[in-house]
C-alpha cells in the first residue's frame, strides 16, 4: 500500500519505518527543511535503539521517501497518517492547530478518496472536528480514522514492530477494512486489533496514558510515606507487585514522570473534563503531587549542605526523561538543574544522548562532562536523574577518588542499598533508608 505521514518525529519516523518494513512504500512529510533534507542523507534525527538499521535498510529498498511537499506525497497514497505535535496550550489543553492545519491543507490538496488516520493523541471529538475541516475544503469523500500510538520511547521501534494492541475508532466500514489490511500482517501472528466509535479510540490513549501517571504518582506517595514511617518502599513495591491484579511494571518509584506524553495528556485530560463541567480529581491529585516529586531532592540536598548551595559543585547523571532516548521534554533534570541553579550550586552533567538537547535550551548555564566518572572531578555531590543502564553498577573507588565528598542523591533508586553502604558513601534515595 501507499501511506503517507505527516510529522516525522519519535511517532512519525518510527510508525513510516514500521510500515515500510511491513512492505508498504511510505512518503514521510515534514515541515522542517533542515530535518528533511538530512533524512534524505541518511541521517536518523532522534535516537532510539534499533531504529536506524531499519531505517537505512528500507531507503535502499526504495519503500520510504522524504519530502517536505504534502501534494506530491498525498498524489501518491490513498492513506495518509497524521503524527503531529498536539503540544499543550496556555490552559493545558491540547493545541490542536497543527492537526487541523494539516487537515485543511489536505482537503484543499487532495484529488481522490482517503483515508487519514489521526495517530497524534487528540481529545475526544477531535476526529469530528478533523472532518468538519476536510469536509469544508473538499466534495471528494474521505474518511477520518482514530487510530492512537502506544509506543513507549526508548522501545519505539519494538513497541511499532510488535504492539500489544491496535485500536482503531472508526465508524466507517471501507476505512475499517484498509486499515486491517495495513495491519494484517500483525494480526496474522496474533496481536489484536480492536475496533471501536472514533470518541472511545481518542479516549482509550489518554486513559492509558492517565492510568500509568497515576500509578507512578501512587507508588511515589506510598515511597514518600514509606520514610516518614521507616518501611523500605523496595519490598513494598515486591510484595504489591506479585499481585498479578497489580504486577511488577510502573511500581518503581522515583523523581516523578516526565516525557513528551504523560505530563501533557494528564493535563489536556483534566481540561477536556472541566469543559464538560467535570472534574478528575485523580487526576488533578496527580499532577500535584508530580510537580513536588520532580524536585523531591533538592530540599534533601539543600539539608544535607546546611541550607547552603552557594558554588557546591553538583555532578548530575542523566538528562533525558527516561533511559533509552534522548527526549528531554518535560524531563526532571531539567527542573532540578533551575532549582539548583537558582540555589546557587555549580552543575556539570553526564548523558550519553540527551547533551545536545539540553545545550539548546540552557546552553553553558552548566558545564557538560565526556564520561560519567569525568563529572565527578571534584564534586561535592552526585544527583542521579535518569536510570541509564550504564549507571547501575559503577566503580565506586573510582568515584571516590574523583569526588570531593562521598554524596548521592538517586532519584531513581539505582542501587541496592547496601552497595553504597559498603563502600563508604552518603546514600539518599526515593522511600528507603538514608545511608549515612
Ligand atoms: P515530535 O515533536 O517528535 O514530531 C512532530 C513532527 O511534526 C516534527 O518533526 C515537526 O517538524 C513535524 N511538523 C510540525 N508541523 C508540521 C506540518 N504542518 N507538516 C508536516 N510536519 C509537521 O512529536 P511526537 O513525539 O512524534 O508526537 C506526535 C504525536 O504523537 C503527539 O500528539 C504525541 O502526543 C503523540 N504520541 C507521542 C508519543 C511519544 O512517545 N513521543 C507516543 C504516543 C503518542
Amino acid at each position: 500500500m501507499n501511506i503517507t505521514i505527516v510529522g516525522t518525529g519519535y511517532v512519525g519516523l518510527v510508525t513510516g519505518t514500521t510500515l515500510a518494513e511491513l512492505g508498504n512504500s511510505v512518503y514521510c512529510v515534514d515541515i522542517d527543511e533542515k530535518k528533511v533534507e538530512g533524512m534524505k542523507n541518511g541521517v536518523v534525527p532522534i535516537y532510539e535503539p534499533n531504529l536506524e538499521e531499519m531505517f537505512h535498510r528500507n531507503i535502499q529498498s526504495q519503500r520510504l521517501f522524504f519530502t517536505t511537499n504534502l501534494k506530491e506525497a498525498l498524489d501518491k497514497s490513498e492513506v495518509v497518517y497524521l503524527a503531529l505535535p498536539t503540544p499543550p496550550g496556555e490552559d493545558g489543553s491540547a493545541d490542536l492547530s497543527y492537526v487541523l492545519g494539516v487537515a485543511s491543507d489536505i482537503g484543499d490538496l487532495m484529488t481522490e478518496y482517503k483515508v487519514i488516520v489521526n495517530k497524534s493523541t487528540v481529545p475526544v471529538g477531535t476526529a469530528e472536528k478533523v472532518t468538519e475541516v476536510i469536509s469544508s475544503r473538499t466534495d471528494i469523500a474521505f474518511d477520518v480514522v482514530s487510530n492512537p500510538e502506544f509506543l513507549r520511547e526508548g522501545f519505539a521501534v519494538e513497541d511499532s514492530m510488535n504492539p500489544a494492541r491496535v485500536v482503531v475508532g472508526s465508524s466507517s466500514e471501507k476505512a475499517k477494512e484498509i486499515m486491517s489490511k495495513i495491519y494484517q500482517p500483525f494480526t496474522n501472528t496474533g496481536i489484536p486489533i480492536i475496533f471501536m466509535d472514533e470518541k472511545s479510540s481518542e479516549l482509550t490513549k489518554y486513559a492509558s496514558n492517565s492510568f500509568l501517571a497515576v500509578k507512578i504518582t501512587f507508588m511515589n506517595e506510598i515511597a514518600n510515606y514509606c520514610e516518614k514511617v521507616g518501611a523500605d518502599v523496595d519490598k513494598v513495591r515486591l510484595g504489591m507487585g506479585s499481585d498479578d491484579r497489580i504486577g511488577h511494571r510502573f511500581l518503581f518509584p522515583g523523581i516523578g514522570y516526565g516525557g513528551s506524553c504523560f505530563p501533557k495528556d494528564v493535563k489536556a485530560l483534566i481540561k477536556s473534563g472541566k469543559q464538560e463541567d467535570f472534574n478528575f480529581q485523580i487526576l488533578e491529585a496527580t499532577e500535584n503531587v508530580n510537580v513536588a516529586q520532580k524536585v523531591i531532592l533538592v530540599s534533601e540536598i539543600e539539608k544535607y549542605f546546611e541550607g547552603n548551595l552557594k558554588g557546591k559543585k553538583i555532578a548530575i547523571w542523566g538528562l533525558a526523561f527516561k533511559a533509552n532516548t534522548d527526549d528531554i521534554r518535560e524531563a526532571s533534570s531539567l527542573d532540578n538543574i533551575d532549582l539548583l541553579l537558582k540555589k546557587g550550586a555549580e552543575i556539570i552533567a553526564y548523558d550519553l544522548v540527551a547533551e545536545n538537547n539540553v545545550r539548546n535550551i540552557i546552553g553553558d548555564q552548566i558545564q557538560y562532562a565526556k564520561t560519567m566518572y569525568d563529572a565527578l572531578e571534584g564534586a561535592d555531590a552526585l544527583f542521579i536523574a535518569t536510570e541509564w543502564p550504564e549507571f547501575k553498577n559503577p566503580n565506586f573507588e573510582l568515584m571516590a577518588k574523583k569526588m570531593k565528598s562521598k554524596v548521592i542523591f538517586d532519584g531513581r533508586n539505582m542501587f541496592p542499598l547496601e552497595v553504597p553502604k559498603q563502600n563508604g558513601f552518603y546514600y539518599k534515595s526515593i522511600g528507603r533508608q538514608t545511608i549515612l
